[in-house]
């Protein structure tokens, strides 16, 4: 069950909140309030411990009942993260981080697609991780990130992130054996100091103006395997599909374990996780997208004031420009004789 729907947590205000049975009616009556408001309820709240499987319903489609009743809002809302970006790169100050998590197929890059459909290229950087390369393994773990950070004014999206290291390579302990760590620093505790040194980093990161998001697109189970299967089956996604994510699902169980312990130590008050219902591709793009909406219109961005000094200037090469004469010069008529 999704805590969203078991009153797992408290409400601190019921007329915002999507959770607890009691306000199942209010969600389905509120369809003039937009997801956005509500994303709260999405987040892993620091500092409580949760229950990946029985708290989070990767079904869950809030009050919408369909994709077309999301659409409106889906477009209305990469429309506004469109504007916050333009303001967001106009400002030149802060930085957007979003690190996405997921098991295979769960659409981490259809989400990063549609959600960014609106907004400037020129803004955005995207960085998929993948295994560590013999360089990248001669380095610390947080090595790698640095030069992909996203600059002032960008967003910056990891596909897949740092926090690998706190997952496969917990899942499969070979790939710990094959970072060149000294011995003693590979002991049990390991895992706990990678959450404190993440969550650091983090602070570091949001102390420095770059806000960091961390969505999971928690797909289940079954859906993925029928996602797997459309992929074998439908000859325009065999390019999707691969073998090797099939062995990894064997490992479901080891990775939800894995997950679980990641959320309850580095969901923080500076860079909180938010656990998205994935099995709904809309609803996971209605989610994603009103999240980032919510964190970027919270940093109240604007254009950049023009001072004085600006204006006038300005005034000055508006003049210029209009005295300037037109390059184009209106056609002359040739004067017809005109015969008798
Ligand atoms: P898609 O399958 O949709 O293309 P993907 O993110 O699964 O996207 P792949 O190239 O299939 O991309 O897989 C990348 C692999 O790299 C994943 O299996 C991931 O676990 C692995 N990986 C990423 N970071 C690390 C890391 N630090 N250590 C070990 N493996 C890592
Ligand atoms: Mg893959």
């Amino acid at each position: 069950m999704n805590r969203l729907l078991t009153g797992h947590l408290p409400a601190a205000n019921p007329e915002d909140s999507l959770r607890g049975a009691a306000y199942h009616h209010v969600q389905r009556c509120s369809m003039a309030v937009s997801l956005e408001k509500r994303v709260n309820e999405l987040r892993v709240p620091p500092g409580r411990q949760i229950d990946l499987r029985k708290d989070y319903d990767p079904g869950y489609t809030g009050h919408y009942l369909s994709k077309q009743d999301a659409q409106d809002q889906l477009v209305t809302g990469i429309q506004n993260l469109a504007e916050q970006q333009n303001k967001l790169f106009a400002q030149d100050t802060w930085a957007l981080l979003i690190n996405l998590q997921a098991m295979d197929a769960a659409g981490k890059d259809s989400t990063i697609k549609h959600v960014m459909s609106g907004v400037n290229p020129q803004g955005v950087q995207v960085k998929s991780y993948k295994v560590p390369s013999a360089e990248e393994l001669d380095h610390d773990y947080l090595w790698r990130n640095f030069l992909e950070l996203p600059h002032r004014g960008n967003i910056g999206i990891f596909n897949r992130s740092y926090y690998e290291e706190v997952l496969v390579v917990r899942v499969h302990k070979e790939f710990l054996d094959r970072q060149q760590l000294p011995l003693p620093l590979k002991g049990r505790d390991i895992w706990e100091r990678r959450y404190e040194e993440i969550n650091n980093f983090e602070k570091y990161l949001t102390d420095n103006g770059i806000i960091v998001l961390k969505f999971f697109l928690n797909v289940s189970k079954e859906t993925q395997r029928k996602r797997f299967l459309e992929r074998i089956d439908q000859p325009d996604k065999n390019w999707k599909f691969s073998a090797a994510d099939v062995l990894e699902r064997r490992h479901w169980d080891a990775y939800m374990d894995a997950y679980e312990q990641m959320f309850n130590h580095t969901s923080t008050p500076w860079a909180p996780w938010y656990i998205i219902p994935a099995d709904h591709k809309w609803f996971t793009r209605l989610a994603v997208v009103s999240v980032i909406n919510h964190t970027l219109e919270g940093l109240k961005l604007a254009y950049p004031e023009v001072s004085p000094e600006q204006k006038e200037a300005l005034k000055k090469a508006k003049e210029e420009l209009e005295e300037e004469e037109s390059p184009i010069q209106p056609v002359r008529r040739k004067k017809r004789k005109i015969i008798d």
